[in-house]
């Protein structure tokens, strides 16, 4: 059995390593904000708190938050262990998780601002299709257009420079101090965000042991 945390601002490629350390290891992958997502579209009653906060520009609230967690990992799908992806954001959030569950590590995806900043902005996505582009990485071969559907590239809504700077701010103020408090009572394992995608993965197989498996 493996469990493990991924943490990471958005943009350091939490979401992509968290997927194929799940399909390599046989891990569930619990995505928070996927949960989130779906119980906003589905207009349920926690959806409906979701769309609250997040309308307020706000991090979910602590309680929303631990109730989805805690539903979650009640719910025993995983044979093999699992990843936690887009959870605890704050230091109330770590130590509601610390009390109740134990987990193998903690793995801590590194990157300096201006890296997040230059990635984010460079993001764009197919208004068609829904492809996802970027402009440093994954180029279209025509400029501003989707290799597959031909559509237009545009910027996500929240990929600003004034929603960057927010979702920066709330990551150094309220969840780097939750990585703080893991690393006083779990193993973190910090991981340089900035090498390639096959890079990063390569360096947590390595600090976790897993190479050879
Ligand atoms: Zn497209």
């Amino acid at each position: 059995m493996r469990k493990f945390v991924i943490m990471g601002v958005q943009g350091s490629g939490k979401g992509t390593q968290a997927r194929r350390l799940a399909s390599e290891y046989e891990l569930e992958h619990i995505e928070v904000g996927d949960i989130f997502r779906w119980n906003v579209q589905h207009h349920t009653k926690l959806g409906a708190r979701v769309r609250r906060d997040m309308d307020a520009g706000e991090l979910v609230g602590d309680d929303v938050v631990e109730q989805v967690v805690r539903d979650r990992l009640e719910a025993h799908d995983w044979n093999y262990g699992f990843v936690i992806d887009g959870f605890p954001r704050t230091v109330r959030q770590a130590s509601f998780f610390l009390e109740r569950y134990d987990i193998d590590a903690v793995i801590h995806l590194v990157m300096p601002d201006a890296e997040v900043e230059a990635r984010v902005m460079a993001r764009r996505v197919c208004a068609e299709c829904g492809l996802d582009y970027n402009l440093m990485s994954h180029r279209p071969e025509v400029e501003g257009q989707c290799d597959v559907c031909g559509g237009e590239l545009v910027a996500r809504d929240d990929d600003n420079p004034e929603a960057l700077a927010q979702r920066l701010r709330d990551y150094h103020e309220r969840t780097e101090p939750a990585i703080d408090l893991f690393a006083r009572k779990e193993r973190v394992i910090e991981i340089d965000a900035t090498l390639t995608k096959d890079g990063v993965f390569d360096a947590i197989r390595a600090e976790l042991g897993l190479a050879n498996d």
